[in-house]
């Protein structure tokens, strides 16, 4: 079975995310399983090879091809995730010019003034670009829902919203990856205290986190719902167990190659003969030797 069909929310839901380990490693081979660290770690930097390639090809179809395509990696994840980790460690692995990384934080004003997909459609990436979005617009349906910033009927017609527009992405040419970073409430703890332990990570911390992680069942039911209900064939949802670092940043680079390769991205001709060119950069070179000599 694929990475991907392994970790795969099918097109509907069900979602039970308590019954996914997320210090698991589905994915990994027997054979990997008493190193499976180093093994991840080897296969990552083939997996990188390979996506810096496709990226490549995706920013040459559109610059020299007009090929409309781009692509659209969503990484969501409860606070200390690891979110930042991973588009560090697989954005890392491509050619920034080709990337367009951007993050969702609490809206502004101006955003607020607008619908909820506003930011987000301003925010896609242009054709032969690679986006990431550090969070997302399912935001506007987790932290809102959670905090009831908008009354229930109106998040509530949000999932057919999201749906409706990632319809229309894809339509558009977005090929899009949607991925969740699955952490224990445990390991939270963890990465927290270390936060707090190290007074490099404290510009990480925000003592609101603290309030967050009370809430965290809430969090996880509206995650399964979101999930389930915006999970489909065009924009799959893909969930992640991201307790082990090494193995999230594996399974995302690989869920991402994985993409990239179906797309079937080739190189675009040139629209020019390369024997005929060669004959006149020789030729224009010979003249302008022959002129330098002539004095
Ligand atoms: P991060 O925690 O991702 O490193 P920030 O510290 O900037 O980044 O936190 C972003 C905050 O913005 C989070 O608390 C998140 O819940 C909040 N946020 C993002 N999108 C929305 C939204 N649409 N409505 C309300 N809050 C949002």
């Amino acid at each position: 079975m694929s990475l991907r069909e392994l970790l795969r929310v099918p097109a509907g839901g069900p979602v039970d995310l308590a019954a996914i380990d997320p210090a698991g490693m589905p994915g990994v081979p027997d054979a990997a399983r008493r190193h499976p660290r180093r093994w991840a770690q080897e296969q990552l930097v083939e997996v990188g090879a390979e996506l810096a390639g496709y990226q490549e090809r995706l920013y040459a179809g559109a610059r020299a091809g007009g090929d409309r395509r781009r692509v659209l990696l969503v990484l969501q994840a409860m606070d200390c995730g690891g979110k930042d980790g991973a588009t560090k460690r697989v954005a890392g692995m491509m050619n920034p010019q080709g990337m367009h990384i951007v993050s969702f934080g609490r809206p502004t004003e101006e955003e607020r003034a607008h619908d909820f997909l506003w930011r987000i459609r301003r925010a896609l990436p242009e054709p032969g670009y690679l986006g990431v979005f550090n969070r997302s617009h399912y935001e506007d349906v987790l932290v809102v829902r959670v905090h009831e910033l908008v009354p229930p009927e109106v998040w509530r017609a949000r999932y057919d919203q999201i749906s409706a527009f990632e319809h229309e992405l894809a339509q558009d040419e977005v090929t899009m990856l949607k991925v969740m970073l699955h952490i224990s409430y445990d390991e939270q703890r963890e990465r927290l205290l270390a936060r707090l332990e190290d007074p490099t990570k404290h510009w990480k911390y925000n003592p609101g986190d603290v309030d967050e992680r009370e809430l965290w069942p809430a969090y996880q039911s509206a995650y399964a719902d979101a999930l389930a209900r915006c999970s489909t064939d065009e924009a799959p949802w893909y969930v992640v167990p991201a307790n082990r670092k090494w193995y999230r940043d594996w399974a995302v680079a690989t869920l991402l190659r994985d993409t990239l390769a179906d797309l079937g991205l080739r190189y675009p001709p040139g629209d020019f003969d390369p024997q005929a060119e060669k004959r006149r950069l020789i030729e224009a070179d010979r003249l302008a030797k022959l002129s330098v000599a002539a004095g």
